[in-house]
């Protein structure tokens, strides 16, 4: 008994100091419970080892989700994948899966607004956090404007480093970017810097025949698209808006409703 209280504050220092909090927390209670239930040494072992892995998985899942700024509710389990044709569900489930990444392959998404392109590529971003990936999500204005304050302030190149730690980089709605010379040159240098080093998934409701758009004159355009479709997977859903069938489905509740009041 006396060596037991002896042990104790020892035992706990080591825990602190080997930084183990799910440990610390249940080492006292699993032992207990070894003891009721004489389990191996190893056994009692594995049982508090095994929930502190469990326990800094999670929290590392927690933390890449945070950091990520993927925005909240786009899940797949949230997505309705019914609505999508099935060679694209087929083909999204895969990506799912995230061998894209690996590969280093970009994920180009086009069709109309509220087709889903930007919940959907969420999902697969998000299906990469949950493998424990680090992901980055920005509206591609907001991206784009964060780079030219960091070309102005000399800090560039640091900027452009930092998102390459990111093995999936979500671009959204490259289309509405209203670029000047100096927006479209941040742009493309950040693409032609990810080539080949990292994925890229972006939505875009311009097709790459109007990307002269984005990227103003024809040559930097066919340099970028080049990059881009080299290793790619083009995903086009020419769909209906999500929101005005939610919108008209809703309608046609309400008028319901009016009727049967009648
Ligand atoms: P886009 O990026 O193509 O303009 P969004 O992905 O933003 O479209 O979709 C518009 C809205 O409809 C969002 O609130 C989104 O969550 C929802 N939505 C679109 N497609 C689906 C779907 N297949 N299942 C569930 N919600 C969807
Ligand atoms: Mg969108």
């Amino acid at each position: 008994m006396k060596a037991s209280t002896e042990l104790k504050p020892r035992l706990y220092s080591c825990i602190k100091e080997l930084h183990l909090p799910a440990l610390l927390r249940s080492y006292s209670d699993a032992a207990g419970r070894a003891q009721k239930e004489s389990l191996s040494y190893e056994a009692f072992l594995l049982e508090v080892l095994e929930r502190e892995v469990e326990s800094s998985w999670n929290n590392r899942i927690e933390r890449l989700l945070r950091e990520s700024r993927l925005p909240e509710g786009k899940t797949r389990e949230t997505f309705d994948w019914k609505r999508l044709p099935p060679g694209l569900m087929q083909q999204s489930k895969v990506l799912l899966e995230g061998l894209f990444v690996e590969r280093r392959e970009n994920l180009v998404c086009f069709g109309n607004p509220g087709s889903g392109k930007t919940h959907l590529l969420c999902a697969i971003a998000r299906a990469q956090v949950e493998k424990g990936r680090a992901v980055y999500y920005s509206p591609a204005t907001l991206l784009v404007q964060e780079l030219l304050i960091a070309k102005r302030e000399l800090r560039l190149a640091k900027v452009l480093k930092r998102f390459s730690k990111y093995p999936v980089l979500v671009l959204d709605d490259i289309g509405y970017v209203q670029q000047d010379r100096d927006e479209m040159e941040v742009l493309f240098t950040l693409l032609a810097k990810r080539y080949e080093r990292g994925s890229v998934l972006i939505t875009s409701n311009l097709p790459f025949s109007k990307w002269n758009q984005i990227f103003k004159d024809p040559m930097t355009t066919a340099a970028a698209v080049d990059r881009l479709v080299h290793h790619s997977v083009i995903m086009e859903l020419n769909l209906p808006s999500y929101r005005m069938e939610a919108a008209k489905k809703r309608s046609e509740t309400k008028s319901g409703s009016v009727i049967r009041n009648k």
